[in-house]
């Protein structure tokens, strides 16, 4: 099939390429003129494990090509997807549609032939009428189908979540995109994995229900957490004894300083917004958003904690930036807040992260940033495992303790050791088991 997909971020990169490489003729069209003379040239504007090696193969198979230009790239299409970007508006938090709605214009403008249009991006419910409506209201002659297919990927492992997902969601309302959506996934439904097919609306809200359940999952563990460290359990057992009950599973059970990243935090709060105005309360999901915000802001108290409360003339060497490991997304990271609140008792920050760096720039003020782990951790009075990226999880502790001015750990990621932590002279602070006295 031609598959023209407009926006190559995350979803639309990671899905280009995958599509690409079940033999599909892809075209990934971006407005971001930078990004597309990147990808052009091999480089890549993402960091995604795989990506670059499955890119580099389809476009040598001629199957991936990169535009700015969506003319001629829809016109040609069989289908055409969406996955540009969704944020949140700042006034209200509602998921802001105007990538959505531009995007749409610039379909209908340039449809040829019967196309039928695939929704990737995480939209609310309703939006496929609004997309409907824009194109025939354009083009009153176009002959195309409006269909939703939300994408599950998990940055950090996107290609292979994509490649193997636990599920396809498609929804349709008109049966011809039905039938083009199952044969396009058909090479998954062969692997046995479960492709479901519904109506465009419960299609739209089957990803945030699933995302907002997530959240509420990893804000539950998170308050087990705080009450292991009162009553002296240890949330890591709490966990493990939970999540082997397959009627609630290990996945969103690992405690730590909050959720962040570019959908759990947009995305809830999404779906809080459209149920306001259906007049339907989401309670559970509203008192995990709140949850989630404090504690966010709390983390820093840890720190000031493993200090002894005293924060003059100190620096703090945070390990790790970004949302969660393997991906260099700083968006609506933990380590954003954290970071606030400790400059604004006056630490001095000193950071380190493996990909995640260049954004992070972008986002923190007076904050000093170091390409090696130990160098940021150099003279520090407290080193503070943020973000669990493999290549920190291998961190030598003995090494650590040589360059460090105090031998502090907080780790809010239960990646050291006690005993060897203790063993090489490092109080240790973490989260959801009670503090050594
Ligand atoms: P992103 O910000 O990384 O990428 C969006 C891209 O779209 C950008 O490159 C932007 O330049 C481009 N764009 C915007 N308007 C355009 C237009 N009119 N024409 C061409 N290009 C345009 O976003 P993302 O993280 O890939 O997310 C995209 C959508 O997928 C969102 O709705 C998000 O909620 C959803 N989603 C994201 C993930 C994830 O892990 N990132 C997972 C599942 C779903």
């Amino acid at each position: 099939m031609k598959i023209a997909i407009i926006g190559t971020g995350y979803v639309g990169l990671v899905s280009a390429a995958c599509l690409a490489s079940w033999g599909h003729e892809v075209v990934g069209i971006d407005k971001d003129a930078g990004k597309i003379a990147s990808l052009r040239q091999g480089i890549m504007p993402i960091y995604e494990p795989g990506l670059e090696e499955l890119i580099s193969q389809a476009v040598g198979q001629g199957l991936l090509s990169f535009t700015t230009s969506a003319a001629p790239a829809i016109a040609g299409a069989d289908i055409v997807m969406i996955a540009v970007g969704t944020p949140p508006r700042l006034r209200d938090g509602e998921a802001d549609l105007s990538f959505i709605y531009a995007a749409a214009k610039e379909i209908a403008a340039s449809l040829n032939g019967f196309t039928v249009v695939v929704t990737k991006s995480t939209v609310p419910v309703g939006t496929g009428d609004d997309i409907e409506r824009i194109i025939a209201r354009t083009r009153p002659d176009a002959r195309f189908a409006i269909a939703s297919n939300p994408e599950f990927l998990r940055q950090g492992s996107a290609v292979a979540d994509f490649q193997a997902p636990d599920r396809v969601v498609i929804g349709v309302d008109d049966e011809r995109a039905g039938v083009l959506l199952q044969e396009l996934y058909e090479p998954l439904r062969l692997q046995g994995i479960p492709v479901m097919t519904t109506q465009r609306r419960t299609s739209e809200l089957i990803k945030y229900a699933a995302n907002a359940f997530l959240a509420v999952k990893i804000s539950y563990i998170n308050e087990m957490a705080d009450l292991c460290e009162s009553v002296g359990a240890d949330v890591r057992d709490v966990a493990l004894g939970m999540g082997l009950d397959r009627r609630i599973g290990a996945a969103c059970l690992h405690a730590g300083p909050g959720y962040g990243g570019s959908c759990f935090p947009k995305d809830t709060l999404a779906l809080l917004r459209t149920s306001q105005d259906h007049g339907v309360s989401l309670r559970i999901i509203q008192e995990s958003i709140v949850a989630n915000d404090a504690r966010k802001r709390r983390m820093a108290l840890k720190v000031l904690n493993a200090l002894g409360g005293n924060s003059e003339g100190r620096s703090v060497a945070i390990l790790g930036l970004t949302f969660k490991p393997e991906t260099d997304d700083m968006r609506e990271a933990a380590s954003i807040p954290l970071i606030e609140a400790l400059q604004r008792v006056g630490l001095h920050i000193r950071a380190h992260d493996p990909q995640g760096m260049a954004n992070a720039r972008s986002l923190l003020n007076d904050v000093e940033f170091f390409d090696d782990p130990y160098e940021c951790a150099s003279g520090a009075d407290v080193v503070v495992m943020m973000t669990d990226w493999k290549a920190l999880k291998r961190l030598d502790l003995g090494r650590l303790a040589q360059v460090v001015r105090n031998r502090v750990l907080v780790d809010f990621r239960h990646v050291f050791d006690p005993v060897e932590a203790r063993q090489h002279g490092f109080s240790l602070s973490t989260i959801g088991v009670q503090q050594e006295a």
